[in-house]
Protein backbone atom coordinates (compact mmCIF):
# COMPACT_ATOMS: atom_id res chain seq x y z
CA UNK A 1 0.00 0.00 0.00
CA UNK A 2 2.62 2.45 1.05
CA UNK A 3 4.83 1.57 -2.11
CA UNK A 4 1.33 2.47 -4.64
CA UNK A 5 1.30 5.47 -2.71
CA UNK A 6 4.58 6.70 -3.82
CA UNK A 7 3.67 6.40 -7.40
CA UNK A 8 2.01 8.87 -9.17
CA UNK A 9 0.16 6.50 -11.05
CA UNK A 10 -1.27 4.37 -8.35
CA UNK A 11 -1.67 7.21 -6.05
CA UNK A 12 -4.80 9.04 -7.34
CA UNK A 13 -6.81 5.18 -7.22
CA UNK A 14 -6.62 5.10 -3.89
CA UNK A 15 -9.71 6.44 -1.86
CA UNK A 16 -7.42 8.44 0.01
CA UNK A 17 -5.95 10.13 -3.04
CA UNK A 18 -9.05 10.90 -4.17
CA UNK A 19 -10.04 12.22 -1.02
CA UNK A 20 -6.82 15.01 -0.98
CA UNK A 21 -7.81 16.21 -4.70
CA UNK A 22 -11.17 16.05 -4.28
CA UNK A 23 -12.03 17.46 -0.53
CA UNK A 24 -8.98 20.17 -1.25
CA UNK A 25 -7.34 18.50 2.11
CA UNK A 26 -3.57 19.97 2.40
CA UNK A 27 -4.12 21.98 -0.63
CA UNK A 28 -5.07 19.40 -2.62
CA UNK A 29 -1.55 18.07 -2.85
CA UNK A 30 -0.89 14.61 -3.64
CA UNK A 31 2.97 14.23 -1.96
CA UNK A 32 3.74 10.96 -0.50
CA UNK A 33 4.76 12.65 3.20
CA UNK A 34 0.39 13.67 2.15
CA UNK A 35 -0.93 10.62 1.58
CA UNK A 36 0.62 8.94 4.17
CA UNK A 37 -0.41 11.86 6.61
CA UNK A 38 -3.94 11.75 5.30
CA UNK A 39 -3.98 7.60 5.18
CA UNK A 40 -3.92 8.41 9.31
CA UNK A 41 -6.37 10.55 9.20
CA UNK A 42 -8.62 8.80 7.29
CA UNK A 43 -8.51 5.05 9.90
CA UNK A 44 -8.51 7.68 12.55
CA UNK A 45 -11.80 8.89 11.69
CA UNK A 46 -13.11 5.45 11.18
CA UNK A 47 -12.05 4.87 15.15
CA UNK A 48 -14.21 8.61 16.15
CA UNK A 49 -17.07 7.29 13.88
CA UNK A 50 -17.18 3.91 15.08
CA UNK A 51 -16.99 4.83 18.74
CA UNK A 52 -19.24 7.92 18.01
CA UNK A 53 -21.95 4.44 16.63
CA UNK A 54 -21.95 6.14 12.96
CA UNK A 55 -20.12 3.01 11.24
CA UNK A 56 -23.24 1.44 9.50
CA UNK A 57 -22.93 -1.83 7.48
CA UNK A 58 -22.97 -1.22 3.49
CA UNK A 59 -22.08 2.80 4.05
CA UNK A 60 -19.04 3.50 5.70
CA UNK A 61 -17.62 5.96 4.27
CA UNK A 62 -20.73 8.02 5.03
CA UNK A 63 -21.68 12.18 5.73
CA UNK A 64 -20.68 11.39 9.19
CA UNK A 65 -17.45 9.98 8.59
CA UNK A 66 -16.76 12.98 6.03
CA UNK A 67 -17.73 15.26 8.38
CA UNK A 68 -15.18 14.01 11.25
CA UNK A 69 -12.60 13.73 8.63
CA UNK A 70 -13.72 17.79 7.46
CA UNK A 71 -13.37 18.62 11.26
CA UNK A 72 -9.62 16.96 11.50
CA UNK A 73 -8.37 18.73 8.42
CA UNK A 74 -9.99 22.25 9.61
CA UNK A 75 -9.18 21.89 13.76
CA UNK A 76 -5.24 21.51 12.25
CA UNK A 77 -5.41 17.96 13.72
CA UNK A 78 -4.10 16.72 9.93
CA UNK A 79 -1.83 19.10 9.59
CA UNK A 80 -0.09 18.10 13.03
CA UNK A 81 -0.19 14.48 12.07
CA UNK A 82 1.37 15.51 8.61
CA UNK A 83 4.09 17.62 10.65
CA UNK A 84 4.91 14.83 13.73
CA UNK A 85 4.91 12.48 10.27
CA UNK A 86 7.76 14.76 8.20
CA UNK A 87 9.80 15.08 11.88
CA UNK A 88 9.70 11.49 12.31
CA UNK A 89 10.90 10.22 9.18
CA UNK A 90 13.60 12.91 9.12
CA UNK A 91 14.63 11.70 12.23
CA UNK A 92 15.19 7.97 11.17
CA UNK A 93 16.31 9.14 7.83
CA UNK A 94 13.86 7.52 5.85
CA UNK A 95 12.78 9.67 2.52
CA UNK A 96 9.02 10.67 2.57
CA UNK A 97 8.62 13.56 -0.03
CA UNK A 98 7.01 16.42 -0.02
CA UNK A 99 7.30 17.29 -3.56
CA UNK A 100 3.91 16.77 -5.09
CA UNK A 101 3.59 14.58 -7.56
CA UNK A 102 2.69 15.22 -11.30
CA UNK A 103 -0.35 13.13 -11.98
CA UNK A 104 -0.23 11.13 -15.11
CA UNK A 105 -1.74 12.84 -18.14
CA UNK A 106 -3.12 11.14 -21.53
CA UNK A 107 -2.82 14.21 -23.56
CA UNK A 108 0.58 14.55 -22.72
CA UNK A 109 1.64 11.19 -23.43
CA UNK A 110 3.12 10.70 -27.32
CA UNK A 111 1.30 7.86 -28.08
CA UNK A 112 -2.15 9.39 -27.48
CA UNK A 113 -1.29 11.37 -31.14
CA UNK A 114 -0.62 10.53 -34.41
CA UNK A 115 -0.40 12.04 -37.76
CA UNK A 116 -3.50 13.19 -39.93
CA UNK A 117 -5.27 13.43 -36.62
CA UNK A 118 -8.17 16.35 -36.20
CA UNK A 119 -7.58 17.99 -33.19
CA UNK A 120 -8.33 21.37 -31.81
CA UNK A 121 -6.80 23.84 -28.73
CA UNK A 122 -7.35 27.46 -27.51
CA UNK A 123 -10.16 27.73 -24.83
CA UNK A 124 -13.78 28.60 -25.14
CA UNK A 125 -13.06 32.17 -26.14
CA UNK A 126 -10.85 31.16 -28.96
CA UNK A 127 -10.67 27.91 -30.33
CA UNK A 128 -8.29 26.58 -33.30
CA UNK A 129 -8.58 24.03 -35.12
CA UNK A 130 -5.70 21.45 -37.32
CA UNK A 131 -4.37 18.42 -38.39
CA UNK A 132 -1.57 16.64 -36.58
CA UNK A 133 1.36 16.60 -39.44
CA UNK A 134 4.63 15.70 -37.15
CA UNK A 135 4.48 14.00 -33.23
CA UNK A 136 7.39 15.76 -32.11
CA UNK A 137 8.63 14.93 -28.12
CA UNK A 138 6.48 17.29 -26.52
CA UNK A 139 5.09 18.98 -28.89
CA UNK A 140 2.72 18.42 -31.98
CA UNK A 141 3.28 20.45 -35.43
CA UNK A 142 -0.43 21.44 -36.41
CA UNK A 143 -1.77 22.73 -39.71
CA UNK A 144 -4.54 24.55 -39.21
CA UNK A 145 -7.64 23.70 -40.72
CA UNK A 146 -10.53 26.11 -41.09
CA UNK A 147 -10.20 29.69 -40.11
CA UNK A 148 -6.83 28.95 -38.71
CA UNK A 149 -5.80 27.43 -42.25
CA UNK A 150 -2.67 28.63 -43.75
CA UNK A 151 -0.88 28.85 -40.57
CA UNK A 152 1.30 25.99 -39.04
CA UNK A 153 1.20 25.26 -34.87
CA UNK A 154 3.55 23.98 -32.50
CA UNK A 155 1.31 22.90 -29.83
CA UNK A 156 2.20 21.84 -26.38
CA UNK A 157 0.72 18.12 -26.10
CA UNK A 158 -1.64 18.82 -22.81
CA UNK A 159 -2.92 21.63 -24.85
CA UNK A 160 -3.87 19.46 -27.61
CA UNK A 161 -7.73 17.75 -27.89
CA UNK A 162 -9.21 15.31 -30.28
CA UNK A 163 -11.64 16.94 -32.60
CA UNK A 164 -13.89 13.35 -32.29
CA UNK A 165 -13.94 11.15 -29.43
CA UNK A 166 -14.70 11.08 -25.92
CA UNK A 167 -11.99 12.67 -24.50
ZN1 LIG B 1 -12.10 4.11 4.91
Amino acid sequence: MIKAKYHPDTASGWLSGREILKRGYFNGELSPLNLLAHTCCHEFAHLLQHSAGQRFRGSVHNRHFYAILDELHDSGGAEATRQALAKRADEQNLTLPEMPFELPDPHQKRTHWQVGQAIYFGNASKEFHGEIVRVNRKTCTVDGTGKSRGTRYRVPMQMLRKTHGDD
